[in-house]
């Protein structure tokens, strides 16, 4: 099929005009071939018309880092393509940065952290007011963005729009509540204070699989409290940040307080981790990354915060019930085609209730509707890239060659892509791949258990501890197993939890600090302890 692009006229200076070229190999990260920087730097496909010319129209589809005040291009003018998961279109292309732009974000963040640390936390929490109310009055052209560059469906792109504006609505209010204390003193002549200060420029690493989420529950803390920040966004995902950041800016946030930069991940990572005016790293993504980050933190000493990789059972007791259980683990494995790091990857069945939940399960899982995100009535979009596919086929031959079975789906969706059919597993070990490690993708494994005690130690192997699921009628058991899980966030009779009043993070290799809620604000401040002496002197 030819591909047709039209060329986004505002960013050249003209009428939208189109023009046709031969089809660019996807997830390349050199410039195109094909087309001078300047017109593919700006390329919208045909069949994101309508969306791209309501998102320019609407002045949201931005294409370039932002660099305190200015739109920059890469300085060596390098760009990557940004495409669409579904159908392999390039959406748009985008500076390729590396360490000397995000040196000078840096320095972009350090220059307007004197100002916007000082102005009263309810002048900045009117900003970030504001900026919820931009992000939700646009709240259907940021989910169309989602859709495109990520491939969930437009429904669950809605719904991130939502859950991630809530981060900053949130944050608005805790700007104002960020209290001190006055500690009691030893000494008669003496007053104690504890003043919460912000900790300066925050670089902020986030990942494609929640494009505007993973960076509100970030940024929304950070600038509540007064740090100004660098944000680095996935290469696959970076529409969705840009867009916000057009939006921050239009809701008064001043230039410099949020920055954004794209391209070279290491290098970028690398500027961020050596600059001393960099405080702290905030990240999520892959176990792998956050410990390079985590180590590269040391020489400066940073604060840092991760968010990492999950391996979350999902608990189903015979006591359960059972349509509750269907459920809550088909919304807990199959959003976001299983690519969260919060998506049930073992469900752990009692054998009394095995055979029963295996086969509602299976039904219910082959009613989900695979396709692009945007036609109605999809359930399951593209998986990111072909590397996602081949992480969940070898995942699969792997639990094959041990014994397990797939019981539905197995293989590549007809659809071509990306696109993988939802897949129910059976009779899974705990020494299969699909058991130990995160599939990130549209399989469920069913593992068996006998007894309660069987359950926890099932759950609990494994260096991952970010979310679990438990089904129970039980309120006894309930309790029981939640205080037993190794594991930050524990869900009973639901399958999807997180909210932005509640803390979100995980203990032992998941990752280190809490995003949202009243917690998440403590990421971005440090204590300061003040002694007031001599106080009985006149
Ligand atoms: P995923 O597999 O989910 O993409 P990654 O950990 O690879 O997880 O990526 C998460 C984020 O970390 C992305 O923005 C990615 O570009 C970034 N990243 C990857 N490698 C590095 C690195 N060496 N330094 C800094 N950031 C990195």
């Amino acid at each position: 099929m030819r591909l047709i692009r039209v060329i986004e006229a505002a960013r050249v200076g003209g009428m939208m005009r189109m023009m046709a070229v031969p089809p660019v190999k996807r997830f390349s990260h050199l410039p195109s071939m094909h087309a001078p920087f300047s017109l593919l730097s700006r390329q919208i496909t045909m069949d994101a018309k309508n969306i791209a010319s309501r998102l320019n129209s609407s002045g949201l589809l931005r294409t370039q880092g932002l660099l305190g005040a200015k739109w920059a291009d890469a300085y060596d003018g390098k760009t990557i393509e940004v495409s669409n998961p579904a159908t392999g279109e390039v959406i748009a292309n985008v500076p390729c940065m590396g360490h000397k732009e995000t040196n000078d974000a840096i320095s972009s963040a350090h220059d307007a952290f004197d100002s916007w640390s000082k102005i009263t936390a309810a002048e900045r929490s009117k900003c970030l007011r504001k900026w919820y109310d931009l992000l939700i009055s646009h709240k259907e052209e940021l989910g169309q963005l989602i859709t495109l560059e990520q491939g969930k469906p437009l429904k669950e792109a809605l719904g991130e729009v939502s859950y991630g504006a809530g981060f900053i609505e949130f944050f608005a209010e805790e700007a104002k509540r960020v209290y001190g204390d006055i500690i009691p003193s030893t000494l008669a002549d003496r007053r104690l204070f504890v003043l919460k200060q912000p900790v300066g420029v925050v670089g902020a690493i986030t990942p494609w699989n929640f494009p505007l989420a993973m960076i509100t529950r970030k940024v929304g803390p950070a600038l509540a409290c007064g740090c100004t920040v660098v944000v680095k966004p996935s290469e696959l995902t970076p529409l969705t940040a840009l867009a916000a950041a057009e939006l921050a800016l239009r809701a008064g946030i001043p230039p410099g307080v949020v920055n954004i930069v794209m391209g070279n991940a290491p290098e970028i990572g690398e500027a961020l981790l050596a600059s001393p005016q960099v405080r702290k790293i905030t990240f999520t993504g892959s176990t792998a990354v956050g410990k390079k980050l985590m180590a590269g933190a040391a020489g400066t000493v940073k604060k840092v915060s991760l968010e990492l990789g999950g391996n979350a059972p999902c608990i189903v007791f015979d006591d359960a019930d059972l349509d509750v259980a269907v459920k809550g683990a088909l919304a807990a494995k199959f959003r976001n085609s299983g690519q969260t790091c919060v998506c049930a990857n073992r469900i752990i069945v009692q054998e009394g209730i095995y055979d029963k939940f295996a086969n509602a399960f299976a039904k219910s899982v082959q009613n989900l509707q695979v396709g692009n995100g945007f036609s109605d009535g999809v359930a399951q979009g593209p998986l990111i890239n072909e590397a996602a596919v081949q992480k969940v086929e070898s995942f699969i031959q792997d639990a094959i060659t041990k014994g397990a079975k797939v019981i539905l789906g197995g293989k590549r969706h007809t659809l071509g892509m990306t696109f993988y059919e939802p897949t129910v597993v059976s009779d899974v070990k705990s020494e299969m791949l699909l058991s130990r490690e995160e599939a990130f993708g549209p399989v469920a494994p069913l593992l068996r258990f006998k007894t309660e005690e069987e359950a926890i130690r099932i759950a609990n192997d494994t260096n991952a501890g970010l979310a679990a699921y438990v089904f129970t009628n039980s309120i006894q058991r309930s309790w029981r197993v939640s205080e037993a899980l190794e594991y930050g966030l524990v869900g009973i009779n639901e399958g999807i939890i997180s909210t932005e009043v509640a803390p979100f993070g995980g203990v032992k290799q998941s990752g280190l600090g809490r995003e949202g809620s009243k917690y998440g604000i403590d990421e971005y401040l440090e204590l300061k302890y003040v002694c007031l002496g001599n106080m009985n002197s006149n």
